[in-house]
Order: structure tokens, then C-alpha cells, then sequence
């Protein structure tokens, strides 16, 4: 089972949920991988100490040139969604960092001026902490497309375990690359009006993805909480769990530590969420 979860944008405690989930169900018993596909700020893998860590370094194709093939009839210019092949009169100018490998140029570019050739993008790391199999994704510094990447750390789901997937934040490419074949899509907000206008922005985004999906409210309050639960049953999601707003949990975290592994009610809490879960894929 593959289990994303996303918010609308960064700080709302995405990671915090997706490592104690994870932290959690290891714990219980259940073979579990962690992916972290935030590559352009991973931090999933600062929570444990990663055992026998393996990298692998990511390439992606990108167009090149042929010298002397072009005849500048302007194909690859138009065809680019990306804006990363620009023609200027009979001049062809490849942005490489733009690109996202899509292929249309080079196939259908009719005198075979531009061929593919890799270029290096970044690495995937993995390693076991925790029983917990962890991989993440680290995009080389001025990459700007990370989707190869996001592909590759994804590659390393395991097909008979939880697979907690930690998706980028906010609601750009890289989140619906993470966002593709998943079975459950977990919504992380917090109980603010900030919280709710990017809650808004993500769950737009994942109606487009046929996915059952819930929402956990981070920083749960009484008071504060209601801005969530209305947005709620407006958008017809169901509230899965709330993590409360606790001073023991802020001090764990900002010890770099899990505080599933030391609050036992929040273990709990995680393979309650973890159940309501399998059960919304089942049905
Ligand atoms: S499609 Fe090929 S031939 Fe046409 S402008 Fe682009 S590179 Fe040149
Ligand atoms: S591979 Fe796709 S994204 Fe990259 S330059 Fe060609 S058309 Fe644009």
C-alpha cells in the first residue's frame, strides 16, 4: 500500500506525521518503507540514523544539439510545454535546466538535429533505520526539475509493505509527480487561516486524482480547530486524526527526535489512523 502525505505547503508538520507514522507501524510490527520525495529539501532521513546507506546517483535524458542537422523549422520550439527549447529565426537554444525530459522534442524533431544525452540530477539514498527501509531523493544544487528523481526514490516502494510517502510541499509539478498511483492521500493542515487557504489549494489539486483521501489536523486545538472542520464537511473530507497542540511533542522535535518513540498514545493514535486507512483502500 502506498500511503502520500501532502500539505499545501511547507511547515504544517508533513514530515513530522509521515516519520512517526512510519516509526509507528515498524514498531507494531509491519514491514514498512519510508520514501521521501521532497528532493529539493529532504529531511525525513534527519529523524533516524540511516544504517548501511547506499547512494545512487540519477540522470535524466535531456535534448543535445547536432551540430549541422538543424534546419530551424521551429517544431521542438512549439511542441515544449516547458519552455526549455526556444527557436529564434533559424537559431535553436536548448535550457536544459528547464526540461523535463519529456521526449517530444527529439522524436519529433524530422531531421534528427537533436538527440537525447544524459545529465546528472541528483542522487537517491537508502539505508534501514528503525526496521524501517528509508530512501530519499537529493537534487543537485540549480536543478529545477526534480520529476526523474521524485520517480526514482519512488521506485523504491516495496509492493508487500505500509509505504509512507512524503511528499514535497505545496501543489507544483514535483507534488503531482509524487501524487501519481497512490492508494491514499493523507492531508496534513493546521488549524489556521493560512493553514486552511493552502488545505483549500491541496485538496483542489487532489480531486483531479481519483484517490480516497483524508485529512490529519497538526496542532489541534479546540478553539482553532473549528476553521478545519468546517472546510471539512464543505469539501466533503473526512477528518482522520488530530495531533494536538503539545509542548512535549515540540521539545522531541526539536531534539531531532521521533516523538512516537517516546509518547506511547501517539503510536497508537498513528496505527488507529494507519486502519481507518487500509480500511478506506479496501472499500
Ligand atoms: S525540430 Fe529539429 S530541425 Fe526543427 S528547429 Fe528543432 S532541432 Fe531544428
Ligand atoms: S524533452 Fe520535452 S521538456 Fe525537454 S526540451 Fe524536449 S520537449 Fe522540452
Amino acid at each position: 500500500m502506498k500511503i502520500a502525505i501532502a500539505s499545501g505547503k511547507g511547515g504544517t508538520g508533513k514530515t513530522t506525521v509521515a516519520t512517526n507514522m512510519a516509526f509507528s507501524l515498524a514498531n507494531a510490527g509491519l514491514k514498512t518503507t519510508l520514501l521521501d520525495c521532497d528532493t529539493e529539501e529532504p529531511n525525513a532521513h534527519l529523524f533516524f540514523n540511516l544504517e548501511g546507506a547506499i547512494t545512487r546517483e540519477i540522470g535524466m535524458p535531456i535534448p543535445k544539439l547536432i551540430p549541422g542537422k538543424c534546419n530551424g523549422c521551429g517544431i521542438c520550439g512549439d511542441i515544449c510545454r516547458f519552455s526549455a527549447i526556444v527557436n529564434i529565426g533559424k537559431m535553436t537554444i536548448i535550457h536544459p535546466g528547464m526540461c523535463h525530459a519529456c521526449r517530444a522534442c527529439w522524436e519529433l524533431c524530422p531531421t534528427g538535429a537533436l538527440q537525447p544525452s544524459e545529465k546528472p540530477l541528483g542522487k537517491v539514498i537508502s539505508g534501514e533505520s528503525e526496521g524501517i527501509s528509508i530512501s530519499y531523493g537529493q537534487l543537485d544544487i540549480g536543478e529545477m526539475s526534480g520529476n526523474r528523481l521524485i520517480q526514482a526514490v519512488k521506485e523504491k516502494a516495496d509492493t508487500s509493505a505500509v509505504n509512507i510517502i512524503d511528499a514535497p510541499p505545496g501543489t507544483s509539478c514535483p507534488v503531482v509527480e509524487t501524487l501519481g498511483q497512490i492508494d491514499f492521500l493523507l492531508l496534513v493542515a493546521e488549524p489556521t487561516p493560512f493553514g486552511l487557504a493552502n488545505l483549500r489549494s491541496i485538496v483542489d489539486l487532489a480531486k483531479n486524482i481519483d484517490v480516497p483521501m483524508g485529512l490529519l489536523i497538526n496542532r489541534s486545538t479546540t478553539e482553532e480547530d473549528k476553521l478545519i472542520e468546517d472546510y471539512a464537511v464543505e469539501s466533503g473530507t473526512r477528518i482522520l486524526a488530530r495531533i494536538p497542540l503539545d509542548r512535549k511533542i515540540a521539545e522531541l522535535y526539536s531534539s531531532g527526535q521521533l516523538f512516537a518513540k517516546h509518547l506511547s498514545e501517539y503510536r497508537k493514535l498513528f496505527l488507529d489512523l494507519y486502519d481507518d486507512i487500509a480500511r478506506a483502500v479496501r472499500s
